[in-house]
């Protein structure tokens, strides 16, 4: 038995699901029928009998009085402060909204149990975020009535960014939530801080869902009628059961057939219902939650082109309408690449996965925490795969040799941020070796390659040859100590110019040796056909700076700037007397 295992719980107003990581993976838990959607719903039988869920909400039109459903808008809060009125009474049932999400609660953590075929104890649910302290605490003590304690109370928005995995985006980015289910509306903008989600600001209606289209098709449908009829509350179910269903398959479908044989129990009905006509329906509805988005973007003091992400929650976003109106609102395309109706659960699920440490490994290599790279030319650090980067992934680039004669290459296997190779960590080193020749002949192609499991893969191949090197190192490529992350990426941001201005110095300070070098050569060839007076200043302007004490990186660029400058005429100098010696040679002179 795993005694660490927490469960994710999305406790819907409509529809509750449970889940939990297994060997690595989040997955949502199907009860014995094989659903994985439970309705939050409850009948206290007048026996005492207590039932949860589909069987539940069988009861909703034979025994409405005693059957409790949306209990969500009530929790922790004070009677009568709701802004909604239910069809029952708890206290005539003897119970309180915490109780009843118990009851639900009881069920799912049963649902997981029979399914895990072991007990658990621990959980992670979810909540809107707009939920104040009392609606949290009420929450929080509906788990420990269900013989569960709560391991974290998770934004439902929060939770859904964690499923798309937008967790991985980055710092500062922002993520706009929008969430249409059946009852309720939310839209929250997240910003990623440190690792975590913020909400910047949640805007919504408790009263707008899925619900109100049902209820406007089922006036549309009646109004179709050919016969005259008195308010049947059961024949209604059967109306709401229809619209909906016809409402769902406008969602794929461009029309469908709405029948309703012997309705009530003489006339049948039967209807042809374009999606057009839904969508008009549907349009003032869909309109208010546009209206929501604006004034959350506000408040967050954010326009739609501050937003990286928009993400789609709740079965009402299935609908085409709503696709469209959320795209042309955020002048984005929604990423759709979750079911949005699990996506909170699954959210809960992660959450709970990394509280038990049975997603860390996971979490851990998915991307590479610091920059990996080798040591080049005058032991400045060569980022081959930046900090960040997903993994599996794959990165290379070409070197040659900084001497001639040079017959082989060590590579130094780097990882960290700083701007010199000393400063950072060696992973390991080989040495590659190629066949001597002139400076920059040689071609060595390194490729670093990390896959799923984080082993990073150093190839080097020398081009001349075809003969390849290969270095493996273990996981530390990715799989190191969050304090020491940490570390590493303080002391860049600390050292930051100071090793900027290192780097610019030991750059300069090669182009100036290559310069030097060059001149030195040069100008015992030339004698006095040109004027060297400028040209020895110049080499001497650098020669000074390059002894200073002082790594003085602007005065040296501008110094080996100027000795470029008056080199023109050697080089160009030199140029043509090899094409006259050249030519001469030719005619035989
Ligand atoms: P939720 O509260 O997220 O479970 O969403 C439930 C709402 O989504 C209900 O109003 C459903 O009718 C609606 N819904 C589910 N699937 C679809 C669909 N395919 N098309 C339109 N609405 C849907």
């Amino acid at each position: 038995m795993d005694n660490n295992l927490i469960l994710g719980i999305d406790l819907g107003t409509t529809n509750s699901l449970v889940g939990v990581v297994d060997a690595g993976f989040p997955i949502l838990l199907a009860d014995k029928n094989g659903e994985r959607s439970t309705p939050s719903v409850v009948h206290y039988g007048s026996g005492g009998h207590i039932t949860v869920g589909t069987a539940a909400r069988r009861q909703q039109v034979l025994d409405s009085a005693r059957t409790v459903f949306s209990v969500k808008r009530l929790i922790g809060r004070r009677p009568g402060e709701s802004d909604w009125e239910p069809p029952y009474d708890l206290r005539v049932l003897g119970t309180t909204p915490s109780k009843v999400s118990a009851e639900i609660l009881k069920h799912l953590k049963q649902v997981a149990e029979d399914s895990l075929g072991q007990n658990v104890s621990r959980a992670v649910i979810t909540v809107p975020a707009f939920f104040n302290d009392a609606q949290r605490a009420a929450t929080k003590h509906a788990a420990e009535l269900a013989g569960l304690s709560v391991d974290r109370i998770l934004a439902e928005p929060t939770a859904a960014a964690l499923a798309y995995g937008l967790d991985q985006l980055g710092e500062r980015k922002r993520v706009a939530v929008y969430d249409f289910g059946g009852g309720t509306f939310d839209i929250s903008i997240l910003e990623m801080r440190d690792g975590v989600f913020q909400v910047l600001s949640t805007a919504g209606d408790t009263q707008l869902g899925g619900d109100d289209i049902d209820a406007a098709l089922v006036r549309y449908l009646k109004s179709k009628r050919d016969w005259t009829a008195a308010e049947d509350v059961a024949q209604d179910a059967a109306w709401t059961e229809a619209a909906e269903r016809a409402k769902r398959q406008l969602s794929t479908h461009d029309s469908v057939e709405v029948i309703l044989p012997f309705i009530d129990g003489s006339h049948s009905f039967h209807v042809v219902v374009e999606r057009a006509e839904l969508e008009q329906m549907a349009r003032p509805f869909v309109d208010r939650t546009i209206k929501h988005c604006q004034r959350a973007l506000h408040d967050a003091k954010l326009n739609v082109e501050d937003l990286d992400e928009v993400i789609l929650v709740g079965g009402s976003t299935r609908m085409p309408l709503v696709r469209q109106r959320v795209r042309d609102a955020f002048k984005t395309e929604p990423n759709l690449s979750q079911n949005p109706d699990e996506a909170v659960a699954k959210g809960a699920v992660i959450q709970a996965g990394i509280l038990s440490g049975a997603l860390r490994q996971m979490i851990l290599l998915d991307v590479t925490p610091l920059s990996l790279g080798i040591e080049t030319f005058g032991g400045l650090m060569n980022i081959i795969i930046p900090r960040n980067s997903t993994i599996p992934c794959k990165a290379g680039e070409m070197f040659t040799n900084a001497v001639a004669g040079q017959e082989s290459m060590l590579i130094r296997v780097l990882q960290g941020e700083r701007e010199l190779a000393k400063d950072n960590w060696e992973l390991g080193r080989v040495e590659v070796p190629f066949p001597s020749g002139a400076k920059g002949t040689a071609r060595v192609g390194v490729q670093f390659s990390i896959d799923a499991d984080g082993i990073l893969s150093v190839l080097a191949r020398d081009t001349a040859t075809g003969k390849d090197t290969v270095l493996e190192i273990q996981n530390t490529a990715v799989d190191v100590d969050d304090s020491r992350v940490e570390e590493m990426i303080n002391a860049s941001v600390e050292h930051a110019l100071d090793d900027m201005n290192e780097r610019i110095w030991t750059e300069a300070k090669m182009k100036s040796e290559e310069l030097l070098a060059a001149v030195d050569e040069a100008l015992p060839l030339v004698g006095d056909a040109v004027d060297t007076g400028a040209i020895r200043r110049a080499s001497s302007a650098v020669r000074e700076i390059l002894e200073a004490e002082l790594h003085d990186a602007t005065a040296l660029k501008r110094a080996n700037a100027t000795l470029d400058d008056v080199t023109q005429s050697l080089a160009v100098l030199l140029v043509e007397r090899a094409m006259e010696e050249a030519l001469d040679r030719k005619l035989g002179l």
